[in-house]
């Protein structure tokens, strides 16, 4: 299927590694241009090396300054904005509410939902002059159930899908389509770390942990990066151009997360 992509103009948060440098790679095999920020300066300089296509700025989402900067590099690298894609996460701390450190829930949501303001007040005023505008917040399959011991990660990703919402409804007058993609149980570093967490905070076997994870799965399957990268690349197409406002669960049927 030829998505009509090429050309087109997309930043991509945390682009580095994991889910936001699966996507890049895939825009970029479709031939669309592509500008990746992340907090981790020796990451971004391996993703150069593997992926010259790829220009960067090193850039903390929850930093409105270095923000600030990496759309000054952006715009000044593409000539101007199609997507953006707002990627970056962290997991947050794993823990009861009342054990959970102040600080650690101030950074959970700066990142994962303040974060998607400060790349998106400066994305819009770029996006209107696109004929093919497109922003895809990542969400989680946290943001629509209950996550016990993960509050301010859950607190943040069903912040993402009013975001998402709002966004949507506000923007679509001008051509702008947004939407949410929540992830499951996707395979990679992230969530053996998550599993790990988990694992400790409850005093139980990684292994059981993983498995009653993928239990709670309808398809009793993880989800891979590329999956999450073709359901992003389809919304960013013109063949996506009337799907807007939409919280997109790609998890295999994720039934809980207790
Ligand atoms: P990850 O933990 O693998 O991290 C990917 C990149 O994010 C890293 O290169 C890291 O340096 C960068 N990063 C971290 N904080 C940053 C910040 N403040 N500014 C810029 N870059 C930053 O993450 P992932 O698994 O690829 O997840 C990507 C998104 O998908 C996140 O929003 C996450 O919450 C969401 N998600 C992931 C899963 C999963 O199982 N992996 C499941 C549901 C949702």
């Amino acid at each position: 299927m030829d998505l009509g992509i090429a050309g087109l103009r997309v930043l991509v948060t945390a682009g580095a590694s994991g889910i936001g440098r699966e996507v890049a790679r895939a825009f970029v095999e479709e031939g669309a241009r592509v500008h990746a920020c992340d907090v981790d300066e020796a990451m971004l300089s391996a993703l150069g090396e593997s992926d010259p296509a790829v220009t960067s700025t090193v850039a903390d989402v929850a930093d409105r300054d270095a923000v600030g900067r990496l759309f000054e590099d952006a715009l000044s690298t593409l000539g101007g904005l199609d997507v953006l894609i707002n990627n970056a996460g962290i997991a947050g701390p794993t823990g009861p509410v009342d054990g959970i450190e102040p600080a650690d829930w101030d950074d959970c949501l700066a990142v994962c939902l303040t974060g998607q303001f400060n790349c998106t007040r400066l994305a819009v005023p770029h996006l209107k002059a696109s004929d093919n505008a497109s922003i895809v917040n990542l969400s989680s399959a946290a943001g629509k159930f209950g996550f016990p011991l993960r509050t301010p990660y859950a607190a943040a990703k069903w912040g993402v899908i009013g975001l998402t919402k709002s966004l949507a409804a506000e923007l679509g007058p001008h051509g702008i389509r947004c939407n949410a993609i929540l992830p499951g149980l996707v395979e990679g570093d992230r969530i053996e770390r998550v599993f790990e967490a988990r694992a400790r905070a409850n005093n139980m076997d990684v292994a059981r942990v993983r498995a009653s994870a993928v239990r709670n799965v309808s398809l009793r399957t993880m989800v891979t990066a590329r999956q999450l990268a073709d359901q992003i690349l389809f919304l960013c197409s013109p063949r996506g151009r009337t799907i807007s406002g939409q919280a997109i669960s790609i998890d295999g049927d994720t039934q809980s997360l207790s």
